[in-house]
C-alpha cells in the first residue's frame, strides 16, 4: 500500500524548503565549527550520542547499498540529497555521503558519536526476500566496516526476523559489534508480537543488543500496514528481556481513539527497559508532537537523543515557539545535526537526553 503519495511528495519538498527559507537559506548558512563548539554547553561538548542515523547509498564503490527505482526517482530522495549537496549522478555518491556525515558529526559541537543504521530487505511470511517492496537496502557488513574505520560511528545492524538465517546473522553481527537491531515494522512487515520473533528476542537479550524500532505510523514508501507500528506490540520483546527504543516517541498515528504517543507514555512506568528516541521530531511531519513532548516533562527521563539524519529539521515551523534569538540561531545552522539540537534544547529537552544513549547501552558498549 502506498501512503498518500502525492501528499507525501509535496510534504517532503516543503519539509526541505522549510528547513530554513530562501536560497542558501534553504539549507542554512552558518557552519563555523569553532563558533559552534564555543556555543555548546560545557557538559555537552562532544559528549552526546545520536542513536538514529541512516546510511543510504546506491552501491557506488562496491558498498552493496541499493535503492528502489521508485525511491530514487522520488522528490523526497532527490530533495534530500540536494540538501546534502549530493546527487544521484555522482559516481562516488556513497563515499561522499559518508564523508559528509563524518564532517557534520565532527562539526556539530555536541556529538561524540552516532549509531549508524543498516537497513535489511523486506521478507514475507515464508522467509522470501521481497526487493520489490523494499525502499532501500543498506548491508550490515558495509555499516560494520564503516564503524571499524571511523571512531565517530557505532554499529546498528538490521536483520529481518523472518529470514531463514536470522539467528545466525544476529550472532555474526554481535561478533562485529552491533549495539542495536533496527526495524521499521510498518515497512518490513514484521509483527513484533508474532511468536516466531520470540527466539530472535531471546538471542538479542543474550547479546545485550537493543531493539530500535520505528513505532507509530510510517510515511515512507511501501508501507505494508500501519498496525505493525502499534506500541503495544513492543510487549513481546520487553517480556523477553530486550532493551527497546521506540523511535520517534511513537509520534504519529492512533488506535481506538488514543494516540500512539499516549499509549507508549502509558507503557513506560510498567517497563523500565522501554525508552523512546527523539529522532525526526523537528521535521515537518512531527513538529507538533515535538511541542507536546517538550511540555510533557515526566517523559523526559525516558528519552534518548536521535536525529534521523539525513532528514532535515524544519526550523521555520518553530518560529514564535521559543526565544527569538534561539530560534534564529537554530534556523541559520547549515549543519542539520546542530539545527535539530538547538531546536530541541530551546524547547527544553534536558541535557541528559543527549548522553542517555550511552547509559542505556552501557552493558553492550562494555562488551564491544
Ligand atoms: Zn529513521
Amino acid at each position: 500500500m502506498k501512503f498518500s503519495r502525492r501528499k507525501l511528495l509535496w510534504g517532503a519538498a516543503a519539509g526541505v524548503a522549510l528547513g530554513a527559507g530562501g536560497y542558501k537559506l534553504l539549507r542554512g548558512f552558518e557552519g563555523d565549527a569553532a563558533a559552534t563548539l564555543a556555543a555548546t554547553p560545557e557538559a555537552l561538548r562532544r559528549a552526546a550520542l545520536d542513536v538514529h542515523v541512516h546510511i543510504l547509498g546506491i552501491g557506488t564503490g562496491g558498498t552493496g547499498c541499493w535503492m528502489h527505482d521508485e525511491m530514487r526517482s522520488s522528490i523526497q530522495a532527490r530533495a534530500g540529497l540536494w540538501n546534502l549537496r549530493l546527487s544521484f549522478s555522482q559516481p562516488d555518491l556513497d563515499q561522499r555521503y559518508v564523508a559528509y556525515l563524518v564532517d557534520r558529526i565532527r562539526s556539530a559541537g555536541f556529538l561524540k558519536q552516532a549509531i549508524i543504521l543498516a537497513q535489511d530487505y523486506v521478507y514475507d511470511q515464508s522467509g522470501q526476500r521481497r526487493a520489490g517492496v523494499t525502499p532501500f537496502y543498506t548491508p550490515n557488513d558495509f555499516v560494520a566496516r564503516l564503524t571499524a574505520e571511523h571512531s565517530e560511528f557505532l554499529f546498528g545492524a538490521s536483520i529481518h526476523p523472518y529470514r531463514p538465517d536470522a539467528l545466525d546473522e544476529l550472532d555474526r553481527m554481535a561478533e562485529l559489534g552491533a549495539l542495536v537491531v533496527k526495524w521499521i515494522p510498518n515497512v518490513h512487515a514484521i509483527d513484533l508480537s508474532d511468536s516466531r520473533c520470540r527466539a530472535f528476542y531471546r538471542r538479542m537479550a543474550t547479546h545485550n543488543i537493543a531493539l530500535l524500532a520505528h513505532i507509530g505510523d510510517e510515511q515512507a514508501m511501501f508501507v505494508a500496514g500501519q498496525e505493525y507500528g502499534h506500541p503495544q506490540r513492543l510487549v513481546a520483546p520487553l517480556e523477553e528481556g530486550v532493551t527497546v527504543i521506540a523511535a520517534h516517541v511513537a509520534s504519529l498515528g492512533e488506535a481506538h481513539g488514543e494516540s500512539h504517543l499516549e499509549t507508549l507514555a502509558g507503557m513506560l512506568p510498567r517497563w523500565p527497559n522501554l525508552w523512546a528516541d527523539t529522532s525526526a521530531l523537528t521535521l515537518l511531519t512531527r513538529w507538533r508532537a515535538m511541542l507536546r513532548i517538550a511540555e510533557r516533562t515526566e517523559l523526559h527521563a525516558r528519552l534518548i537523543h536521535g536525529s534521523d539524519f539525513p532528514l532535515p529539521p524544519a526550523a521555520t515551523l518553530f518560529f514564535g515557539r521559543m526565544a527569538m534569538g534561539k530560534w534564529w540561531g537554530a534556523w541559520k545552522r547549515e549543519n542539520i545535526f546542530r539545527r535539530d539540537f538547538e531546536l530541541k534544547q530551546a524547547l527544553g529537552l534536558p541535557p541528559e537526553v543527549y548522553t542517555r544513549g550511552y547509559e542505556v547501552l552501557a552493558t553492550r558498549l562494555a562488551q564491544i
